[in-house]
């Protein structure tokens, strides 16, 4: 019986098998540089460090879950979007400083939510850090704010007897209790409290480049919300020299006054240099309008928004290295 022929491929199958095996070491090799090249050996583009709400060795009136400790004040009912609630500032601003120092209330936001002003040090040389502008949609600056406090609280010596620092954690919590995305941004009048302040000031802006996820105004008028009063008459009974306020994400550092103001891009370049945020900051074409570092350079402090790399993170090591930088400014 003849050995069975062994069949013979045809060479269209050898030239198939052949280029199967072309295709494989291909496909080894490009995996063999992807690895090569991936960015698994560069640095990290945030810094791994999980974001955190201070919950310890703050004062007692911290509350680390807006939606159900807030202490909202007698017969005010909180009611997003609501109507106009005439809130009362308590006049005058009683601040005592010195470390462990328990906050101050300068206001209240539109849903009767109190704006606290944490005091640091006793110094003739003003500074400032405001957070939460942007309430819930940047709820990472006030994590960072509370890490701060905290900080500070444990290391008051950071802080130099010729200074007094201000940190206003919180300025639009009724954003924040609302929502940690776009819904959170605006306060409960639906107004963008960054676009609210007495300088340079309008109701409306063309939306190219800027922010558009949702509805939002200037205001009815200059400082029409009770958050911006607050801070408009805190800015104005003291003398702030330097002023921080913080944003979140990645676009980088601006500096107040329009055009920018020279001391507040020297001090958005030695920020950017401490920090790593970007200086210039990304220009997506937006313009600003009433803006809280814009009213603050009007009141002669030197101030800049400045952005964390991401809505996730409070990038706390370099924001301890721009705090030093704010301490320690000199015009
Ligand atoms: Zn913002």
């Amino acid at each position: 019986m003849p050995a069975p022929r062994r069949k013979k491929e045809s060479p269209w199958v050898t030239l198939a098998w052949g280029l199967n095996l072309v295709g494989l070491a291909g496909i080894a090799l490009v995996g063999v540089a992807y690895i090569a090249l991936s960015p698994v050996s560069a640095a990290p583009p945030v810094e791994a460090q999980p974001a955190r709400r201070a919950t310890a060795a703050l004062p007692a009136t911290y509350t680390p879950d807006p939606s159900s400790k807030i202490v909202y004040l007698p017969t005010i009912t909180p009611n997003p979007r609501s109507t106009l609630i005439v809130v009362q500032s308590p006049t005058p601003f009683a601040l005592s400083g010195g470390a462990g120092t328990k906050p101050v209330i300068i206001g209240y936001s539109v849903s009767g939510r109190p704006l606290e002003v944490y005091t640091f040090g006793r110094g003739e040389k003003q500074r400032m850090i405001v957070a939460g502008i942007h309430g819930g949609y940047e709820w990472n600056t006030i994590a960072l704010a509370d890490e701060l406090i905290t900080h500070i609280n444990e290391n008051p010596e950071i802080v130099p007897d010729d200074a007094t620092l201000y940190i206003l954690r919180n300025l639009n919590p009724d954003g924040d209790a609302r929502d940690h995305g776009y819904d959170g941004r605006v306060n409960d009048h639906g107004v963008d409290l960054n676009r609210n302040f007495p300088t340079n000031w309008a109701a409306d802006w063309d939306r190219d480049g800027c922010w558009d996820y949702g509805p939002t105004s200037g205001g009815a008028a200059p400082a029409s919300e009770p958050e911006t009063k607050a801070l408009v008459a805190f800015l104005q009974s003291h003398k702030i020299e330097a002023l921080i306020s913080y944003h979140s994400a990645a676009l980088g550092i601006f500096p107040g006054g329009e055009p920018w103001e020279k001391d507040s891009i020297r001090f958005a370049k030695a920020l950017a240099e401490v920090t790593g945020y970007k200086f210039p900051p990304l220009d997506t074409g937006c313009v600003f309008t009433g803006t809280l570092a814009d009213y603050a350079v009007e009141r002669g402090a030197v101030a800049v928004d400045m952005e964390l790399s991401t809505h996730v993170y409070t990038d706390f090591t370099r924001n301890l290295k721009a705090l030093k930088t704010l301490l320690e400014w000199e015009r």
